[in-house]
């Protein structure tokens, strides 16, 4: 069985150039994500349109996701080598961006003299250095290293949310959110979101005009607003660095867990992003804990697992992607399809007062169930905006989803879709028109066999949004 699991890698110095690209694209790379906090927009921009290149003369769609920074803060370089910041060592921030060493840290934001107070714990690198404040002193923070460890580049710096004057999105963020929208990105990735409103402040058209807006969960607010921020949003990310920098450590389980299974509720894809394969940033393999930590991942229900240092610093890229690829299609084959479904029956939320929303909803819950009791093998979901298809994808059918669309801002978006094939279909035409090209193309996209029985759903009405028929069709000979 294919891997029905996507992969999202982050692109950077270590994965950027082309053979590597196309390399990563061939081990599965399904997503591309361009972090904005390491990067300028023209360096973003420069690696977008290359990835685009590459990916069509490889007949493949990668998504491209734009991760905006947010109001992150980062620390200025360490240089090329590691550096060991002691525990119980001083340690002096400062705001600045030209370098940092192991007693003097500048810090790129000027709100730190202000929003931190004696008595906070702050974290640097994904929790790697924690720094206790013991006072604020004319241009600096002073500190004491309550664990030590190891940095290497520019990592970031996270100062509790509630604490920072700074909003999601801020004007840096707007500034590349204009110049993405028209280079359409696929989806844009929105950090430290605190409430709906944040995500209101993004100016862009709802999907698939715009892109597919991600609500990176981090902040603790965001957990105290999460059905809102959902809704809210096209799909979430479980932003598990700044988020276990955020709440207890201990917590970060339960709240992957939830996330999910309000993503869930409410039908949009869930990303569990961060540290997954970490250790092979230097290293051939991943630890036993990383595996089950990705498999587990899957099973609570991502529709995407992300890849950030991994892949952008690691010392083999293709080696990660490859290895989670691995991992993740074991444990899709392992995936409960039925226990999932009959759970989902109860668990979904389905918005009654939008029939649209509604049909489609009976609709897909109906296929689900006529493949597994017929044991068909493969779902064609003809789809304008891409929500049939997730709708289909939120029930896990064992059966392989083929998502076509005539849009294709549709089918970039899709290849965050769980177990979606994404392919275009260039007929818009009637209900029989459209159900036979797309057997017609899926058949020379070799997704389906000539012979072969298949669930082809769709809606009768080119315009609607609404899924409202079932077809089961036999595969036309060619
Ligand atoms: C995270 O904090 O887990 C995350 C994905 O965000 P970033 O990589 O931007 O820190």
């Amino acid at each position: 069985m294919a891997r029905r699991t996507k992969i999202i890698a982050t692109i950077g110095p270590a994965s950027d150039d082309e053979t590597t690209l196309r390399d990563l694209i061939r081990a599965g790379m399904d997503v591309a994500r361009l972090g904005l906090a390491h990067n300028t927009i023209d360096e973003a921009v420069e690696r977008m349109s290359r990835i685009r290149r590459i990916a069509a003369t490889e007949g493949r769609y990668v998504g491209i996701l734009v991760d905006l920074p947010g109001p992150k803060v980062r620390a200025a370089s360490f240089g090329e080598t590691a550096v060991d910041i002691v525990e119980d060592s001083r340690v002096n921030l400062r705001v600045g961006g030209r370098a940092s060493t192991a007693s003097d840290i500048e810090i790129d934001y000027a709100g730190l003299l202000t929003d931190v107070e004696a008595g906070d714990r702050l974290s640097m690198g994904d929790g790697r250095v924690v720094l206790e404040v013991l006072e604020m002193g004319g241009d600096r923070v002073s500190t004491r290293v309550a664990h030590g460890g190891v940095l290497t580049g520019s990592p970031g710096l996270h100062i509790p949310s509630d604490r920072l004057s700074m909003r999601a999105p801020t004007d840096e963020d707007l500034v590349a959110v204009e110049r993405f929208v028209e280079l359409g990105a696929d989806m844009l990735a929105i950090s430290f979101v605190r409430s709906a409103e944040d995500l209101a402040r993004v100016p862009v058209d709802p999907h698939p005009v715009g892109p597919i807006v991600v609500a990176k969960i981090e902040t603790r607010a965001a957990i105290e607003d999460l059905p809102a921020i959902i809704e809210a949003s096209g799909a979430v990310m479980v932003a598990r660095g700044d988020l276990g920098s955020e709440c207890s450590i201990e917590e970060l389980p339960i709240l992957q867990k939830e996330i999910i299974r309000q993503c869930i509720a409410l039908g949009r894809p869930a990303i569990t992003a961060t540290q997954m394969l970490e250790t092979m940033v230097a290293n051939p393999e991943p630890t036993r804990a990383e595996v089950s930590d990705v498999a587990n991942a899957v099973w609570d229900g991502s529709s995407a697992v992300m890849l950030s240092g991994e892949t952008a610093i690691g010392v083999d890229p293709v080696n990660v992607v490859a290895t989670m690829s691995r991992i993740a299609e074991r444990a899709d084959d392992a995936f409960d399809h039925r226990g999932w479904m009959a759970e989902l029956s109860d668990l979904r939320m389905t918005d009654t007062d939008d029939p649209d929303t509604s049909i489609t909803d009976a609709m897909t819950q109906a296929t689900a169930r006529a493949v597994a009791e017929l044991g068909i093998g493969t779902i064609l979901c003809i789809s304008g905006s891409g929500f049939t298809v997730r709708s289909m994808a939120r029930f896990r059918p064992a059966a392989r989803i083929v998502g076509l669309s005539s849009n294709e801002r549709t089918v970039g978006q899709l290849t965050l879709s769980w177990g979606t094939e994404p392919i275009h279909l260039p007929e818009e035409g009637d209900l029989d028109d459209r159900v036979n090209a797309a057997l017609k193309v899926a058949c020379k996209r070799g997704a389906v066999t000539p012979g072969e029985l298949v669930g082809v759903l769709a809606g009768t009405d080119v315009r609607s949004r609404s899924t409202n028929a079932l077809r089961i069709e036999r595969v036309p000979e060619a």
